[in-house]
């Protein structure tokens, strides 16, 4: 009797193979994402159960760098700064590649700006941002550990920071 080993079984690395990465012709690739926060990148992107694009998303994959990530891709769209900059409070190590014509024209590392406007709401329900009054929140990063101070009332954002987006 042969023994059959899951994991070595060909057709089913290449099934695996062909899932991981399949190539985009125009699109992004967000790759070591936080494992655990891919569907909180699709949400900052806007993309929902009724959206339109081909997006491919895998969680969990074993990464030798971080233990574990997740990656997301996104076919025919190119991401905003606003954007970069959200994913980089919820995904610190993520990486950003840029494709066009099945090549990587650009690829970079996501950064934590030092200042955030109107991406964060306060958790302090009594804050000025969060009053009627038109005022935008603004908040100070530190960056590790990730911890986001209100420039109004000096309350700080450490932990469920993607519940906070805007
Ligand atoms: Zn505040």
């Amino acid at each position: 009797m042969t023994e059959i080993n899951e994991t070595d079984n060909p057709d089913n690395s290449s099934i695996k193979r062909e899932m991981r990465v399949r190539r985009i012709k125009h699109g992004t690739v967000i790759d070591h994402i936080t494992a655990g926060q891919a569907l909180n990148v699709l949400r900052i992107l806007g993309i929902s159960g009724t959206t339109r694009a081909v997006v491919t998303v895998a969680m969990n994959v074993p990464s030798g760098v971080i233990g574990m990530k997740d990656i997301v891709k996104v076919e025919d769209r190119e991401l905003e700064e606003e954007e970069v900059d959200r994913i980089s409070l919820i995904a610190p190590n993520a990486t950003i590649n840029i494709i066009r014509d099945f090549g990587v024209i650009e690829k970079f590392r996501v950064d934590l700006p030092e200042r955030l406007e109107g991406v964060v709401k306060c958790g302090n329900p009594n804050c000025i941002s969060n009053t009627s009054e038109p005022v935008i929140s603004k908040f100070l990063v530190n960056k590790k550990p990730v911890e986001l101070r209100c420039i109004y009332c000096d309350h700080v954002i450490s932990e469920g920071i993607a519940e906070h987006l805007i």
